[in-house]
């Protein structure tokens, strides 16, 4: 028979499905020649079937190392019902078990094994494995290898030991959902693949609709949006959110059930399967819910904080809609989150995750289309910039075309070499006589008080956006410098456009007007300056590290 041929059989015989979805067929390909694979495809894009279908083609047993107990017992029971012999290793089996286990394995019974990586170098484990043929090692949710991913787990460094461990090194697949250029190539590095075949399908989903919203009040906003009857998952940054928003709902009577690692492990169980078998369709989570989870019908993902990085992001918004039916994504954005994630940051002053905290808080203020801005994060080809499915696309129609103000914004930055703050670089636009500027001789500049008919506030806002969409940058700590990026240049010389998502007027007081949508807004800015007093006082953080950290996005 031809290998297509069979391998359609085979999908149609134990999987029920007609035919392949992208990327499947290829890896599944690759794998059975004998090719190490390194598999990208987004979070329900298909990627168990890419192993499983090839463990049951070749001859031995296949070994699955998965980072999940809740996971591996799912994939394992839904194999068994398949009629495939499959079982898993890991710390839920009594020593009983393990060593009936052991039995199967040394005498062939088992077709795939799933095993938690931290029971990898058990020597029972090592000593049936031995005698039995591995022809494939499959890493799945391979991101957790590298620390440069969102969930990191020391004990993924160890499989690569395994190879030695067993008396022939299996052919080796690695899967993702989550994977940055860097994220890859540490994959490929640590995992010691040799020459593998990559591939990356669409990240694009195109059902769901991504949205930011900036509710004053967030509660409020979800009571409203949130549909008692359809599955949802709402994300919060800590358990005690997690906790109060899990009570705000079910008082009002959603059936609502939570989850966090801070709940024992029967408790967290018993919650998980109520929600799958949406006996409460409603699930209050942190992160620690949701890899891996399988629920087709989740029509709306909140996030009720800001998550710290766009990998963390899109894999939990990307739990819903699996099914394919239209779904929304909605992220709930403050101000307190960006402050809470930098301080978060600050103990740990690592400027990488500082790096992509920024790409996420740019997100929230881009105005560009929310698709195409994840795309671009992902080093994805963009296959739009007008998705007519998120946010920004949807509200284009109150957004103005601020290219002129911005190529006067940018050229005084240029102008400004610069080595000058936000303030500095209003005042001179405004045409300011204070010392400051004409000490510096900044009043020569040619620059100087071409925007003199705009408000303090029009022109923070004008230059949020700027930073937001990456025209400008801001450089240093303790004194955050406003620099052009090489982005700027298509504004400035090639005629690229710019665009807002309100109206601006040229002069007056804006804050009365509370669109809710500015960082700028003299409202929150209050609010900001009194939160950090506070943090700086409660938490002991010396104050110049909080203001600095925050001055990024709020000067
Ligand atoms: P992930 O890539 O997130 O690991 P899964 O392997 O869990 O995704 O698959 C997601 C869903 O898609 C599952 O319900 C699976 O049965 C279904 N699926 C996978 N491959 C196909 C296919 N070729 N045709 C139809 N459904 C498929
Ligand atoms: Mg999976
Ligand atoms: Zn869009």
């Amino acid at each position: 028979m031809e290998v297509r041929e069979q391998l359609h059989k085979t999908l149609k015989k134990y999987f029920g499905y007609d035919s392949f979805r992208e990327g499947q067929e290829a890896l599944i390909t690759q794998i059975l020649n004998g090719k190490d694979v390194l598999g990208i495809m987004p979070t329900s894009g298909g990627k168990s079937l890419c192993y499983q279908l090839p463990a049951l083609l070749l001859d031995g047993m296949t070994i699955v190392v998965s980072p999940l107990l809740s996971l591996m017992k799912d994939q394992v029971d839904s194999l068994r019902d398949m009629g495939i012999a499959a079982a898993y290793l890991n710390s839920s089996l009594d020593r009983q078990e393990l060593l009936q286990l052991m039995d199967d394995i040394r005498y062939g019974n088992i077709k795939m094994l799933y095993i938690a990586p931290e029971r990898i170098e058990n020597e029972y484990f090592l000593s049936a494995v031995r005698q039995v043929n591995v022809p494939l090692l499959v890493v799945d949710e391979a991101h957790c290898i590298s620390q440069w991913g969102s969930d990191f787990r020391p004990s993924y460094q160890g499989v690569a030991r395994l190879y030695d461990l067993l008396g022939k090194r299996p052919v080796v697949a690695a899967f993702t959902a989550t994977a940055t250029k860097e994220v890859q190539e540490d994959i490929l590095f640590q995992l010691r693949l040799q020459q593998p075949f990559q591939i990356v399908t669409g990240f694009d989903r195109s059902n769901l609709e991504f949205i930011v919203e900036k509710p004053a009040d967030k509660m409020r906003f979800l009571l409203s949006d949130l549909n008692p009857n359809d599955s949802s998952i709402i994300y919060c940054s800590t358990r005690k959110n997690v906790e109060s928003v899990h009570k705000k709902l079910a008082q009002k009577g959603f059936a609502a059930t939570l989850y966090h690692a801070g709940l024992p492990e029967a408790e967290r169980q018993a919650n998980q399967e109520a929600f799958l078998h949406d006996r409460k369709p409603v699930m209050v989570a942190t992160n620690a819910f949701g890899m891996g989870i399988d629920k087709s019908n989740v029509r709306t993902v909140y996030h009720y904080n800001m998550p710290k990085n766009i990998e963390s992001y899109y894999q939990e918004a990307g739990r819903a809609g699996r099914d394919g039916e239209e779904s929304r994504v909605i992220l709930l954005f403050s101000v307190q989150d960006i402050i809470i994630n930098k301080l978060l940051n600050s103990k740990t002053n690592d400027g990488e995750a500082t790096n992509k905290l920024n790409k996420m808080i740019n997100y929230c203020y881009t105005n560009q289309c929310l698709r195409a801005y994840i795309q671009e994060y992902f080093g994805e080809v963009i296959a739009t910039q007008d998705c007519q499915h998120c946010s920004n696309c949807l509200n284009k129609a109150e957004q103005k075309d601020i290219t002129e103000e911005a190529q006067k914004i940018l050229s005084c930055v240029v102008r400004m070499r610069g080595r000058y703050g936000i303030q500095k670089i209003i005042s001179v636009l405004q045409g300011s006589k204070q010392k400051g500027i004409t000490d510096y001789g900044l009043d020569k500049l040619k620059t100087y008080g071409q925007m003199s008919k705009y408000s303090d506030q029009a022109l923070r806002e004008m230059i949020g956006v700027l930073i937001a969409d990456e025209y400008l940058q801001v450089v240093g700590d303790q004194y955050p410098l406003v620099q052009v990026t090489q982005k700027a240049l298509s504004v400035l010389k090639e005629g690229g456009k710019v665009a807002m998502s309100y109206a601006l007027e040229e002069t007056g007081d804006r804050a009365a007007k509370q669109t809710g949508k500015g960082l700028y807004d003299t409202g929150l800015f209050d609010r900001l300056r009194q939160l950090r007093m506070e943090l700086a006082s409660e938490h002991g953080i010396p104050s110049y590290i909080v203001f600095s950290d925050v001055a990024l996005h709020d000067m």
